[in-house]
């Protein structure tokens, strides 16, 4: 679904991601996990052009998103992306808020968008807050809401940078949960987090990456439990 090669991206002189190759299957679920700084967020950017790459390669989906031939919004569309802080439109209702984007992209009528809002909410839990305004919601909630957002363009693959960081604890389960939902359901899913836990219990593959390249990776239970490099070790050793 994903294939990345030789993936450089500079910001002036600062170089921060330094070479990724990567492939992503279709249904794959897969956690980059690392430190601050190390090119979580601008790698994740990179595969939905959020950010554009100095050097090397980014397919998703057989669409090569580097050729200036690819039709960007489009590709945008088919990629969903959940932030750490949920971006809702506060002036409008939660219904609007997932159903603007099927409209205005997608040209369909409110009451189709609507219904289909409406089953997303009640996906995600929520339904009973469709007329609801950002502002009366949990973090949680809002979290969830722009989840669900997200998943009313039907994207072919989620990428979601930190989801539950900026969520009191209390709230960051009921989050996860949704996620991990969508992942049995066969979502292709990329996910920056520190929720090891989750990392472990839900993903097919984990990413530990360091200073601007996939410094290891592997299933959860090798990285986390037999790390070969010492510094996944030393990095498992201060969030474990
Ligand atoms: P992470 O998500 O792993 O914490 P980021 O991808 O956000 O890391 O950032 C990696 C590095 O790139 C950091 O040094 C950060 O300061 C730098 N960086 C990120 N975005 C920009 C930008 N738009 N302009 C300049 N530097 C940036
Ligand atoms: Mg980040």
């Amino acid at each position: 679904m994903i294939q990345i090669e030789g993936l450089h991206k500079r910001f002036g002189k600062l170089e921060v991601l330094k070479g990724i190759d990567l492939q992503i299957r279709k249904k794959e679920v897969v956690s980059i996990i690392g430190p601050s700084g190390s090119g979580k967020s601008t790698l994740l950017r990179c595969m939905n052009l959020l950010e554009e790459v100095s050097a090397g390669k980014v397919m998703v989906d057989g669409q090569d998103l580097t050729s200036t031939h690819t039709d960007m919004n489009k590709v945008r569309t088919e990629m969903g992306m959940v932030f750490q802080q949920f971006n809702l439109f506060p002036h409008k209702r939660v219904i609007d808020n997932i159903a603007l984007a099927p409209m205005e992209v997608r040209k369909w009528k409110r009451d189709k968008a609507e219904e289909k809002a409406y089953a997303l909410l009640e996906k995600v839990g929520l339904r009973e807050k469709a007329n609801s305004w950002p502002s009366q919601l949990s973090g949680g909630q809002m979290q969830r809401v722009a989840i669900a957002r997200a998943l009313a363009m039907d994207p072919k693959v989620m990428l979601f940078d930190e989801p539950t960081s900026a969520l009191d604890p209390e709230m960051i389960g009921e989050v996860l949960a949704v996620m991990k939902a969508l992942a049995k359901e066969g979502m292709t899913m990329v996910v920056v987090t520190h929720e090891m836990g989750f990392a472990r219990e839900v993903c097919d593959r984990v990413l530990f990456m360091d200073e601007g390249i996939i410094e290891e990776e592997g299933s959860p239970e090798q990285l986390f439990s037999h790390p070969k490099k010492e510094r996944t070790r030393s990095f498992l050793g201060k969030v474990l």
